[in-house]
């Protein structure tokens, strides 16, 4: 089969690979459709610790298709089930995975097993391993370029939302409008809070953070997000909770410094490739400022599927809008050359294998 593969850091490209064989617990996926997702280029450009050393490794991580063969033990699904995959596919019987941080099963980013430990998904075919944990049927409404979304981007933002504690009616401010920042966005506004503020430049992101339900869009290249946020307060103490989902040192400082004492600081943007990130020490009040830090990768099973998946099939959450190029498995590096050019019209590259 063919599978899109980084050669090395540095270099993507097509070989050719035997078509895996499921172990008794794995299921066997024929790919139908799957996304690109900035963390390949991370891993591409040599950001990810446990890449670095990886030779010729199937990329992807964000697919949907259709089960081709299951292994003896497997329960739950049958060939010809349509299904969505986990971004994360950890070992359940770890004990962290059962500390209810599975994305971490086995030590840090475990249990992202896809590309940093197997193959992944931009291939014809791709093998999840504990399928009956790691997979979920996608509701026959939910066509399978929305299904795609759910087991990494949408279950990323609404956990980015859920971690930041929102009291019902509080504000929130989202900083960075991407795919994720999006999905936040739109979590805040189903979980609750009574003012979202997001915080982004690039037109069209700015346009979607409306569609995906902010009250206001704060352009940080017009005007200052910190102080704007501050005057839009309370008595100017600053606001419940802001989500960061850039991995900017800037971004993160700013969330410590809009939040208000006692207030939670989620962070879901990625800020791997330096030593540091900084805490401003005023805005924390030398550590006293009874702010939590919180953090989030992707939370993945069956479980949390279904409801990701339950969200697009009732509507509560509409995916495809984040949608910005379509192409072929065939065309595939043109499009992981688009999301690596970082170019602002980019938002999320679909890759169709039928
Ligand atoms: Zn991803």
């Amino acid at each position: 089969m063919k599978a899109f593969v980084m050669k090395k850091v540095g270099e993507v490209g097509f070989v050719d690979k035997p078509i895996p064989e499921p172990g008794p617990y794995d299921a066997l996926i024929k790919t139908t459709k799957a996304l690109i997702c900035t963390s390949n280029i991370h891993e591409v450009h040599g950001r990810v610790k446990a890449m670095l050393d990886k030779k010729n490794v199937t990329l992807g991580h964000e697919a949907v298709g259709i089960v081709e063969k299951v292994g003896s033990h497997v329960k739950v699904f049958k060939p010809g089930d349509r299904v969505a995959l986990g971004g994360k596919t950890p070992n359940w019987l770890d004990p962290i995975s059962q500390a209810g941080h599975s994305s971490h099963a086995g030590g840090p980013m475990g249990g992202h097993e896809f590309e940093l430990k197997r193959d992944g998904a931009f291939a014809e075919y791709f093998l999840v391993t504990q399928a009956d944990g790691n997979l979920a049927h996608i509701p026959d409404s939910v066509p399978d370029e929305a299904a795609v979304f759910a087991g990494d981007i949408v279950t990323t933002g609404i956990g980015g939302a859920e971690n930041a504690h929102i009291p019902p009616g509080g504000i929130v401010a989202v900083f960075g409008a991407g795919p994720i920042g999006l999905m936040c966005v739109r979590g805040c506004r189903l979980l609750g809070a009574g003012l979202v503020i997001a915080v982004e430049t690039i037109p069209k992101r700015k346009e979607l953070a409306k569609f995906y339900g902010a009250d206001i869009v704060i352009d940080f290249k017009e005007e200052d997000p910190v102080e704007k946020i501050i005057s839009l307060s309370d008595d100017g103490l600053g606001i419940d909770s802001a989500i960061e989902a850039v991995g900017t040192q800037i971004t993160f400082e700013s969330c410590v410094r809009v939040t208000k004492p006692g207030g939670t600081i989620s962070n879901v943007g990625y800020h791997g490739g330096r030593e540091y990130v900084n805490i401003p020490v005023e805005a924390w009040v030398g550590g006293m400022a009874e702010k939590t830090i919180t953090t989030i990768m992707s939370p993945g099973g069956r479980e949390r599927l279904r409801r990701m998946l339950r969200l697009i099939e009732n509507g509560r959450v509409d995916p495809t809008k984040l949608i910005s190029h379509r192409f072929k498995f065939d065309d595939i590096e043109k499009g992981f050359r688009l999301v690596e050019s970082k170019d602002p019209e980019v938002l999320k590259v679909l890759i169709d294998f039928e």
